[in-house]
């Protein structure tokens, strides 16, 4: 057995869990009748809930094989993953408060969403796909804007969205795809559309950050508390990117707030069992990354 692999059955049994142990039948839970009765936002319009119940992963509680920034699988000693670790160094101000709101595999459902509803061509699938994460952001942010705050030390005067690495796909939109949903969420507060634009002489990849990549098109954010939201996190380049601009700019961000956290199940062993345990735990609104997790989670 690996090093990884024992990380990951410590998890297991810290968690009261194991990773060869099947779901139990009937297992994905998604507290529908609570969150209807609670929301005006409906759950069953196009099929929501249906699909939010199959398609969403739980965040794993903190331990050991969790990274403490991003919740994703982490298999370094430090207690984070290597992109954070790296993406956290390549900028001066980083977040460390990362707030997922759901898994997400490369082949899965959800990360189909995340990918479509941004294409340019309108139809009835964009609209599906976009009321899903209107629906999936607003309950989450109904249930945890609070575990936020408090764990950011504050709520947020606004919010705003990472810049899209692929405009050309919005077609004629001039907002970016979350911008125009994120700005029908009843929880999020005051959304900023445009604040941050993508400064085009700055390369940015995968795994090279830079707090130039982006440029803030508003001067008067000195002060301000800042909500950082995006749709996918795959190794934080772009959102630590992100964040630092706005910090440089005076601004102080309090979290990113990201729909799915990108994990690859066929990256190697150890990530491959942090999926398939997580995978295996329903998906439920009555808990979040924070309210799940010991209090230290934004320690670096
Ligand atoms: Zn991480
Ligand atoms: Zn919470």
């Amino acid at each position: 057995m690996t090093p990884s692999e024992q990380r990951y059955l410590m998890t297991a049994s810290t968690l009261g869990g194991s990773f060869d142990r099947p779901p139990a039948a009937g297992s994905k839970d998604l507290d529908t009748a609570m969150i209807s009765q609670s929301s005006p936002r409906s759950l069953h319009v196009h099929g929501a809930d249906r699909f939010l119940r199959h398609a969403c992963t739980p965040i794993p509680p903190l331990g050991p094989g969790t990274c403490r920034i991003c919740h994703g699988s982490a298999s370094t000693r430090s207690g984070a993953c290597t992109s954070c670790l790296q993406s956290c160094a390549q900028v001066p101000h980083p977040c460390r408060l990362i707030v997922p709101i759901s898994l997400t595999e490369p082949s899965g459902r959800l990360h189909r969403v995340l990918i479509e509803y941004k294409r340019s061509h309108r139809g009835p699938d964009r609209e599906r796909f976009s009321h899903y994460l209107l629906t999936l952001l607003d309950h989450f942010l109904e249930g945890h804007h609070h575990c936020i705050s408090r764990a950011a030390g504050g709520s947020w005067d606004l919010a705003c969205v990472v810049p899209s690495t692929s405009p050309e796909l919005h077609g004629v939109d001039t907002l970016h795809p979350l911008e125009a949903l994120a700005g029908r969420a009843e929880h999020i507060g005051r959304l900023e559309p445009g604040l941050l634009e993508r400064n085009p002489q700055v390369p940015l990849a995968h795994n090279h950050g830079s707090p130039r990549a982006y440029r803030v098109a508003n001067p008067t954010l000195a002060g301000k508390r800042v909500l950082l939201l995006d749709d996918t996190f795959t190794t934080g380049a772009r959102i630590q990117s992100a964040a630092s601009t706005l910090s440089v700019a005076g601004a102080q961000v309090l979290a990113c707030l990201v729909i799915g956290r990108v994990i690859n199940p066929f990256f190697d062993a150890s990530t491959r069992r942090f999926w398939t345990y997580a995978s295996a735990r329903p998906f439920s609104f009555s808990a979040c990354s924070i309210c799940h997790s010991p209090s230290d989670s934004r320690e670096a």
